[in-house]
Order: C-alpha cells, then structure tokens, then sequence
C-alpha cells in the first residue's frame, strides 16, 4: 500500500516535471499565442528503402521550393514542394531518372503536426501523460518527455536546459525492418517575431538520413485556412494506366497469373500508380517464385493464387532481384512458409540485420511464428534446373540503380525478367538521353550474351529486345 502511494506520489511529480519542461520551453519559444505558422526554404530529401547499397542514404532530389503551412488549431499541415534530380551520376533507386520538376501539393494530419517544435510542445500540453526523464544524445543532456498517443505508440520530444526542442524520436513499423526510429531533429533556431524557429531542419530513419531544410522564411500567425486537397505533377509512378487498352480493371492487391508460355506465369498486379509483378516458374518437381515484393498481403496473394494453379507442386524458391524495399516486404511471409530466398551473397548481411529487428509495433505472421528466414547465397551466377528447365540468376555490373542485383534468365524460353531497371510505361521514360540503369541493364546482356526473346518487367510490362535496345540508346 505504501509502495503504491509512493508510486502514485512520483508519478504525480513525473507529470507535473514534464509539465514544467514544457511550460518553460512553450514561454522560450513563444508557443502560446501561437495560432498557424508558415516556413519555406530549400533542401533534400532522400528516398528511403532506395538505397544503391544497403547501409547508404537513399537517392538524392533537391528541393527548390519548399513551403508549409500549419494550422495547430486544426492540426493540419499544408506542405507544397518543387523537387529536382539531386545527384549525378544517378545512385538507388526510386522515381529515377527524374528528367522535370516534382511538384507536389498535400495536406498532412495531427500526427505530422505532433513531430513540428510547437506542434510537440502544444500536443504534450494537451496530452496530460507526459513524463520526463534526463537523457544524453552524443554526449549532450536533455529533459527527455515522453508522450504516448495510443499505450504502444511512443513519441519524445527532447529539450535543451535552456528550453528548446532539439530532437523529436519515434518508431514507425516497416515491411522489411519491423520498427524503425524516426529522428526529426531541430537547430539553429532564430527569433521570429517572438517565437523561435529552427533554420535547420533534419529527418532520419533507421541509420540514413531522409529529408534536410534550410528554412528562409518564417512568418507566424499568418492566415491558415487550409482545405483537404492533393495534387501532385511530374513525379507520379504511373508504370500502369488502368485505363489504358488491354489493362484489366481489377481491385487492388489481387495477384493476376497471366500465362506466358508453358510453365512461365507473370503474376501480374493490376495496382495503378507502380505495380510490382512477380514471375512463377514450373518445374519437372518444384515451384520457383521470382520475387516477392511489397507487403505480407501480396505475399499471401502470391501464395493463393500458386496453390490455386498447382495444387500439388511445392515452391522450393523465392528468388529476389535486388534490396529495395519494394522488392523485399513480402519475403517474410515466403519463410513462414519455409520456402528458403535465394539473391546475391552482397545482400544477405543487411538482410539478416533487418529481419532480426524488433516488431513490436506491428509484428507480422513470421515475427509470431518465432521461424528464420533461410538465404541462400548466390554468386555473379547462380542456376537452378530440372535438367529440362533452369533460372540462371546473372549479377549486374555497373549499374548505379542497387548493389546486388540479379536478372533471371531463362535460356529454354528466351526469357529475361528484370527488376526496376527498366521501367518501359514509366512517365519520365524518355529516351534522350537514355536512362542510365537501362543502358546498364543492356551492356550488362551484351556482355553476358544472353540470347533474349521477351524481356520480363517487374514493374512494367513484356518488351522485345529491340525496344530494349531502343531505351538504352543502344539501337543500330
Ligand atoms: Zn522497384
Ligand atoms: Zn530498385
């Protein structure tokens, strides 16, 4: 009884600490009057999952524009922004080569007011849960206040002795890295009026960077009337037009089988915006499944649809290209199954570190199945065969798109299935100058003199060799 009394009694003084952390930084920085805020400036931002080697920042695009505008009464974020190629030679992967401007035009919720510096300290305000402790990032301390929006969810804002937020941490699930820390961190702060902003903005997920800011324009309460809208021009994955000829209309996360010769089936998906497809291969005894990407229901998906066209035949194989994350959210779900992944040996270490992670935000069926995942190392070349048929995994040199990346070919077929390399329907898709990665991709089959029928997009469509050639400026 008395422990408990004890308990309340700290508990109480946690709350009413953390209160006057936050009392002292909202009169620091001039939070309570503060009804809408607008900043701009210039920047980056960096693709998550995108990477060209696993441990790298993402590819790179430059900001030359780049307004918000929050309403912290509505808790609504208006955010337009203009965005360019931001490195050359191209590196990772994402909407790249991204030839025009990126215009883009959202309006964002409460949870992305919560990780502005007055949205935090006015949300911690309201929330009545907050507590604090003292913490120490890179040798400097903080007044560290935790708040929790929904018990799992855990947000902390981290404030100097002097009373500004430096750092917001948070953790967010991912496919492929189950629950990944978010730090928005927050310096240089400048006055504006009687409120304090920073002029130096930064975001960074997992170990990489993913957004930076230099801000050169802050003005607070300024009209915010800001409206549901979304608009975005220049940048939009349109690998698939739903509409176009010859396209199924077909609801979203269906896996689509579309037979491409015996035994060769292109698992389409009818997703607008960027499908990703997969390939599942017959053969004499076993299954094979080039790619799982996406998500744990694409996965399953995959799986259904399998058994549906081969009741009786076992997936001895999940092959994947490269580790993008697009290409990898639904290989978990294949380990339930215990079907071991083959791709190169490059990849596995970051593979395993990633699998490994903790999921306890949102653990998915492998995580509660308490099973391994199983990598198979492949090399420059890896076969699997029947002796009538095979898949001969080929590394890629030289191509700046990812490290690791296989292309299946199968020689009995004249078939090349290639991953994000190519990107045939693909809005930026132009052909002067050639995409680099695609140019790559083709010297790459020159150089293996791989004889090649109908190339295997698993993000587009089928092409022929000489279309090939055509992208990758390559044509005779
Ligand atoms: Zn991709
Ligand atoms: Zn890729």
């Amino acid at each position: 009884m008395l422990l408990r009394v004890i308990t309340a009694s700290l508990f109480l003084l946690q709350l009413q600490d953390a209160r006057s952390v936050l009392e002292k930084a909202a009169r620091i920085m001039g939070t309570a009057n503060l009804k809408s805020l607008e900043y701009s400036g210039t920047g980056a931002m960096y693709t998550f999952g995108q990477a060209a080697t696993p441990y790298e920042r993402g590819p790179r695009f430059n900001y030359t524009s780049y307004t918000r505008l929050i309403n912290y009464e509505t808790a609504a974020i208006r955010e337009e922004s203009i965005r360019v190629e931001g490195e050359n030679p191209l590196r990772g992967g994402a909407e790249q080569p991204l030839r025009d401007e990126a215009h883009s035009l959202q309006v964002l919720g409460p949870r992305q007011v919560l990780f502005t510096p007055h949205g935090f300290i006015k949300e911690a305000l309201k929330a009545g849960s907050a507590s604090v402790k003292s913490d120490t990032i890179e040798g400097k301390k903080y007044d560290a206040v935790t708040i929790s929006t929904d018990g799992k969810d855990k947000v902390i804002g981290y404030f100097t002795s002097e009373g500004t937020l430096e750092k917001i941490r948070t953790w967010v699930d991912n496919n492929v890295l189950g629950d990944v820390l978010v730090e928005y961190s927050f310096s240089d702060y400048k006055d504006y009026s009687g409120v304090k902003f920073p002029t130096r903005l930064t975001t960074s997920q997992w170990k990489v960077p993913v957004f930076e800011l230099t801000v050169k324009d802050v003005r607070p309460n300024v009209p915010a009337d800001i409206r549901p809208t979304q608009g975005q021009r220049g940048a939009v994955n349109r690998w698939w037009d739903p509409g176009a000829p010859g396209s199924p209309q077909l609801k979203q996360g269906t896996a689509v089988p579309v037979r491409l010769s015996e035994g060769v089936w292109y698992m389409t998906d009818p997703t607008s915006g960027s499908p990703h497809h997969s390939v599942l291969v017959e053969f004499k005894d076993f299954l094979v499944m080039i790619e799982a990407p996406t998500s744990e229901a694409r996965a399953e998906e995959l799986l259904a649809v399998t058994k549906h066209l081969f009741p009786n035949k076992r997936l001895r194989y999940v092959i994947n290209t490269h580790p993008h994350f697009d290409h990898i959210g639904g290989l978990r779900r294949f380990a339930v199954e215990d079907i071991p992944i083959v791709t190169h040996r490059s990849n596995i270490p970051f593979f395993e570190e990633a699998f490994s992670n903790p999921r306890t935000i949102n653990p998915d069926t492998l995580a509660k199945s308490g099973k391994k995942a199983e990598f198979i190392p492949g090399d420059a070349k890896y076969v699997i065969t029947d002796g009538d048929r095979s898949i001969e995994l080929h590394l890629m040199q030289n191509l700046e798109h990812s490290s690791g990346n296989y292309i299946a070919y199968l020689p009995e077929e004249k078939f090349m299935v290639e991953g994000c390399i190519y990107n045939p329907d693909y809005p930026n898709a132009v052909l002067d100058p050639p995409s680099p990665f695609t140019a790559s991709l083709y010297d790459n089959i020159m150089r293996l003199k791989l004889d090649i029928d109908l190339g295997i997009g698993l993000h587009g469509r089928v092409f022929p060799m000489t279309e090939l050639a055509k992208y990758a400026g390559r044509a005779r």
